[in-house]
């Protein structure tokens, strides 16, 4: 049932110039079971080329009708999203059901910001002259590479594509080429939807290519990027020298403080299942445990009985709650973190290898009291990985928690109401829940600060970085 994947240009369907291809693997069997195209120079030229035009007929429309349009898709992402869910975890390896519930929460977010995209007004402001109006217009950036990553092929694209199909921009997407036929899923349903051509365009192949090509263009007046650190940096530098805007969504290493008057059954129970979620290839994972010593072991061992429920395998079968790692590389970055882990003090006490010899499968990990030289407890694991280790003071656990250039995403569990809020004023992080894990709705910001980056992915302010403000003063005479 896995077809090749091709190019989206212009509205077309086709192959690379040069009509060379890249592999696509399983990661549950390490087949081979397609090919993706491969983009060169001259297919990213047509693509830029169709995303002006794209822009000029796109931003043309008014913002009821590209919300109608918008709509349709999410229908069609919705009826589709059993058969989406197969490809997705075919080629990335997550859980059917996870698989499935991607599409289904793309499909809520187009709607969403179909319905933003109605409200992205200016305002009027009351001016100082005698019969002069001062308008604020919203009015969209202009043609935006985004550039999306593997761990959620759907859901990286879409916050992205959403918000700048409602603000009127039209879009070239640099797609993961690991896992490329469920973004071009995604995109087949806007155009089956009545996107206009050329608004819309798909590319794959060398990731470090198509944006030191794209990025600088004049044509593309927005960037947004999702994936590690060091590449946002490169990107983030790449596109302020060439004065555009940029959204980054970056790397975290999301530390959980479980104080000493947790409720440290609901918190193990969810986070032993969040953190498995994706196979903790997730930026918002909880990965550094920052946990009172009071409660450190009977913590410790509740966080390992809920992991223990995880049942790994393919996620194509029935019953499996995690699938393989998203590639061969990650199964070496995480062995290597947890070897080092345990030669650094740490103790292990979950897991920490590879499963088999057939499948990029690697074992729920939990390590403790790792010192903090351990790379670990610098490095973001992006695996299923806990690292948990004891505090004596909140404030410790805050300095713990603040210690990283990273701020995505943070976790806190305690009754006290003063503990709580004082976490909430003082972790330095774009994202905290306490006492629950609810995050990533479409309706609430999405996004870090610090070396995680700048910019949000969800909420009322998302579709401002596809608009630029334009002031107008206008005197009757
Ligand atoms: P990587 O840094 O090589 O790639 C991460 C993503 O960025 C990939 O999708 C890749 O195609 C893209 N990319 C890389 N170089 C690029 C460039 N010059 N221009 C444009 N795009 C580029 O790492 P990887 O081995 O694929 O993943 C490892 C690390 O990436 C993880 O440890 C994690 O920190 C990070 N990551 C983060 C997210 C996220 O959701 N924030 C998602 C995937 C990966």
């Amino acid at each position: 049932m896995y077809q090749d994947v091709q190019l989206f240009i212009n509205g077309v369907w086709k192959a690379g110039a040069s009509a060379r291809t890249i592999d696509v693997v399983n990661p549950a069997t390490e087949e081979v079971i397609g090919r993706v195209a491969h983009a060169e120079r001259a297919d990213l030229d047509e693509a830029i080329d169709a995303a002006q035009k794209g822009f000029d007929v796109w931003k043309r429309m008014n913002a009821y009708e590209r919300a109608n349009i918008m709509r349709r898709a999410a229908n069609l992402l919705r009826e589709r999203a059993d058969v989406i869910a197969r490809l997705m975890t075919l080629e990335q390896g997550k859980p059917l059901a996870e698989a499935k519930g991607e599409a289904m929460s793309a499909a809520d977010l187009i709607d969403w910001f179909a319905d933003e995209g109605r409200r992205a007004y200016g305002r009027m402001v009351p001016s100082r002259i005698l019969g002069s109006y001062q308008l604020v217009m919203k009015e969209p950036v202009g043609p935006v590479a985004a550039f999306s990553p593997w761990n959620f092929p759907i859901n990286q694209v879409v916050r992205k594509l959403s918000a700048a199909l409602a603000a009127g921009c039209s879009i070239i997407v640099k797609a993961p080429e690991e896992t490329p036929a469920a973004p071009a899923a995604l995109i087949r349903a806007f155009a089956d939807a009545g996107v206009p051509r050329g608004v819309i365009n798909l590319v794959y192949g060398v990731p470090a290519e198509i944006s030191e090509y794209l990025v600088p263009h004049p044509a593309i007046r927005k960037i947004s990027f999702t994936g590690s650190t060091p590449v946002g940096k490169h990107l983030a530098e790449l596109a302020g020298r060439h004065m555009k805007k940029a959204t980054m969504e970056l790397g975290g290493h999301g530390p959980v403080l479980v104080c000493d008057d947790a409720d440290i059954d609901t918190a193990a129970a969810q986070l032993g299942a969040f953190k498995l979620r994706n196979a903790g290839q997730v930026c918002t994972s909880p990965t550094r445990f920052v946990v009172a010593r009071a409660v450190f072991e009977p913590f410790l061992d509740k966080l390992i009985t809920a992991m223990n429920k995880v049942r790994v395998g393919d996620g194509l079968e029935d019953g499996v709650t995690m699938g393989p790692l998203a590639n061969e590389r990650r199964v070496r970055a995480l062995q290597g973190l947890v070897d080092d882990a345990i030669s650094s003090g740490g103790e292990l006490r979950m897991g920490g290898k590879r499963i088999g010899e057939r499948g990029y499968f690697f074992e729920p990990t939990v390590l403790a009291n790792v010192p903090q030289s351990a790379r670990i407890m610098g490095e973001e694991p992006f695996g299923p990985i806990a690292v948990v280790n004891a505090f004596d003071s909140l404030d410790d656990m805050i300095a713990e928690a603040n210690r990283l250039p990273y701020g995505l995403c943070a976790f806190a569990y305690t009754r006290s109401a003063k503990q709580a809020h004082r976490i909430a004023a003082e972790v330095e992080t774009g994202m905290l829940t306490i006492n629950q894990i609810a995050i990533a709705f479409p309706e609430v910001p999405f996004g870090g600060v610090k070396d995680s980056g700048y910019g949000t992915e969800g909420g009322a302010e998302a579709i401002d970085a596809y608009l630029n403000l334009k002031y107008i003063s206008q005197l009757d005479i």
